[in-house]
């Protein structure tokens, strides 16, 4: 009885690990040597960038990372050098196991080290322990640490690459970070970007943890950057090469339009529970995959716009 909660709390978050259809990681090319794993059900992606010295891996789930490793081990004879986590929640964080073999160093931000620690741990171990199909891809396998903690900004020079790795503050997460290679015009996102989809709430061990206004605030700092990025590369859904900051503006437009939607709801005079069942997503993100996605958004909307400490 004492798991229920936080695992029915897991089904309407972020992570939708052990879904019934078997998860697919397609590779797809974003430029030369970097490549989006895109998962099949809408679930976190991996991105991995091989070069001369060897391959980094951003972003890794236990149910999915073993894929990611396959397609690596037929790409190259290069070792797995570095991995680096956007955020800890379970479809991005869980999947270190899967690249032991190759020692390589993972990054992440302090607060990943925490969240891993307090939340993620338990949850992996729990679900471990459930005996049913879902727990299967847990069964003797361990969930890993970071070997770097950053709270700052971190420059990595590494095959003829730099890294520029931002922690973002609190936004998706507890402090999602993101990585630019200028080199390759690209930038790793996180789920700071979904695209086509609705975005998940950051959740692990039945914590919430995304902040609307903190999500558009990053957003607004990253676009005023004015980075030469061709690829913004998401979290969750399709890359869409080429779109540039244009993927960062329909993400920012999507959370104003969806949150001033529930504030007139709000001024109407409706309570949680009317907006939750009477509203209607609006034309443009019709065609958004995972509307399900909306059931936690709508109380994170409306509580985060009540100020009430959600
Ligand atoms: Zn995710």
């Amino acid at each position: 009885m004492k798991l229920k909660l936080p695992l029915m709390l897991l089904a309407i978050g972020c992570l939708t690990m052990g879904a019934a259809a078997p998860v697919r990681m397609t590779p797809v090319k974003i430029t030369d040597g970097v490549y989006m794993m895109q998962h099949s059900g809408g679930s976190g992606n991996t991105t991995v960038v091989f070069t001369d010295d060897g391959v980094v891996v951003f972003d890794f789930a236990i149910d999915s990372a073993d894929q990611t490793m396959a397609f690596i081990r037929k790409t190259t004879d290069k070792k797995v050098k570095y991995l680096i986590t956007s955020h800890s929640a379970g479809d991005h964080a869980t999947g270190s196991w899967h690249f032991r073999e190759d020692k390589p160093v993972w990054i992440a931000t302090k607060n990943q080290v925490h969240d891993l620690q307090m939340q993620e741990r338990k949850e992996f171990e729990e679900r471990k322990n459930l005996g049913d199909a879902r727990s299967a891809v847990y069964q003797g396998k361990e969930l890993g640490q970071p070997d770097i903690g950053i709270d700052g900004p971190m420059t990595l020079y590494f095959g003829g690459l730099t890294f520029q790795i931002t922690p973002e503050a609190r936004g998706h997460s507890t402090g999602d970070l993101t990585v630019y290679i200028p080199q390759k015009r690209v930038m790793l996102m996180g789920d700071l970007l979904n695209t086509e989809i609705h975005p998940g709430q950051g959740e692990s061990a039945g914590v919430f943890f995304s902040n609307v206004k903190g999500w558009i605030q990053i957003l607004d700092n990253i676009m005023a950057r004015h980075l030469p990025v061709e690829t913004f590369v998401p979290g969750h859904g399709p890359a869409h090469i080429g779109r540039g900051v244009k993927d960062l503006e329909e993400q920012k437009h999507y959370f104003v339009v969806m949150r001033d939607e529930v504030a007139k709801m709000i001024a109407a005079g409706k309570t949680l529970e009317q907006i939750e069942k009477e509203f209607k997503v609006p034309q443009e993100f019709a065609h958004y995959t995972r509307p399900e996605r909306l059931r936690s958004f709508y109380k994170l909307f409306y509580h985060q716009l009540m100020e009430t400490g959600y």
